[in-house]
């Protein structure tokens, strides 16, 4: 119910709203969105309030937006408050002029590549956290820890599993690369099916020619390497852990201690001789790109069998199989 001017009655009357698709052409595309109009109590006339019409024209060009691959008007006026951090800040933080990220506020429309930056920061507080820490030279120290404890906030209360398990061994070990982390989680979310009998993240896991891979966190990230010694420091790590249960953090904590330790290509390799991933790739030629789902089924049959091969009591004592690769892959490799 709303109140609008009927032309019809010539007066403010009570409506009722209506929500429709409307299809618009506009610059030779078609829009779809959905808009709402006002029906007249008394005479069934259209009348349309005026903040409605307002939120059409914002529906319309949201359409537009997504059409296009560019973020929301919500979501980039969302961030500077999610993120506690003034829009100058911001633009300074994203290596961006001073007055971008105002701007955009005001109705300017992101290119392509701001607007992915926009996105990826929204979807992923870890995201935004690595980049914050990538520029803490661009904020005040008030001004920097205000907006990480806002984006700790997020990602302890906001963020998948996947996420969070990737802060924490980050936040660990103080250094990783995208691909490392990858199989690290991989590895952690095996223990787990071992040890607890369930998976530690949710999130679809892929057989690409790298290993096992999760798509969307490898897409949020984008993981220029994490060089920076403890640029995440305890805190992050003693926050982000606290979501997790005492068993799950045994495990990454297994993981950070004897799988980490590792290059990201010697983990590569291991996971190449893997039954998960060979069994998501029977259909794929060596080399081949695949974007293959590499079953929770799978690996669960496949940690389980490996706990009891090597009679593992606690998530730790994974070291050994490790070692074990080791030695095949050298064994491997003399001709
Ligand atoms: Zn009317």
């Amino acid at each position: 119910m709303g109140k609008a001017f009927c032309e019809h009655c010539r007066e403010y009357v009570d409506v009722s709203l209506v929500t429709e698709k409307e299809v618009t052409e506009f610059e030779g595309m078609r829009y779809v969105y959905p808009v709402r109009y006002g029906v007249c109590q008394r005479c069934g006339g259209r009348a349309t309030p005026d903040e409605v019409q307002a939120e059409n024209q914002r529906s319309f060009l949201d359409a537009v937006r997504t059409e296009n691959g560019i973020v929301s008007q919500r979501t980039i006026e969302a961030i500077p408050e999610r993120y506690n951090i003034g829009k100058r800040p911001l633009s300074k933080v994203l290596g961006w002029g001073e007055q971008s990220y105002s701007r955009f506020i005001e109705g300017d429309i992101p290119s392509r590549e701001y607007s992915k930056t926009i996105s990826r920061i929204d979807r992923s507080p870890l995201a935004y956290l690595l980049i914050l820490h990538t520029n803490t030279r661009a904020l005040t120290d008030l001004a920097f820890r205000k907006s990480k404890e806002a984006a700790m906030r997020a990602l302890t209360s906001t963020s998948s599993a996947a996420e969070r398990a990737a802060a924490y061994i980050l936040a660990k070990t103080g250094s990783s690369s995208p691909l490392g982390l990858q199989k690290e989680l991989y590895y952690a979310n095996g223990l787990c099916e071992a040890f607890l009998g369930r998976p530690l993240v949710s999130e679809r896991c892929e057989a690409w020619t790298r290993g096992p891979v999760y798509p969307r966190l490898w897409e949020t990230l984008e993981l220029r390497s994490v060089r920076e010694e403890s640029m995440f420091g305890q805190e992050v790590a003693e926050a982000v852990g606290k979501t997790f249960s005492p068993e799950e953090r045994e495990v990454l904590e297994a993981v950070i201690s004897r799988i980490a330790c590792y290059s990201p290509f010697a983990l590569q390799d291991f996971t190449h001789r893997e039954a998960p991933w060979r069994e998501a790739r029977t259909d794929v030629p060596d080399g081949e790109p695949s974007t293959n789902e590499i079953s929770e089924e799978s690996v669960r049959r496949f940690f389980h069998a490996l706990k009891e091969r090597y009679r593992m009591q606690k998530p730790a004592d994974i070291g050994e199989y490790m070692q074990d690769m080791v030695k095949e892959l050298q064994g491997s490799r003399i001709p």
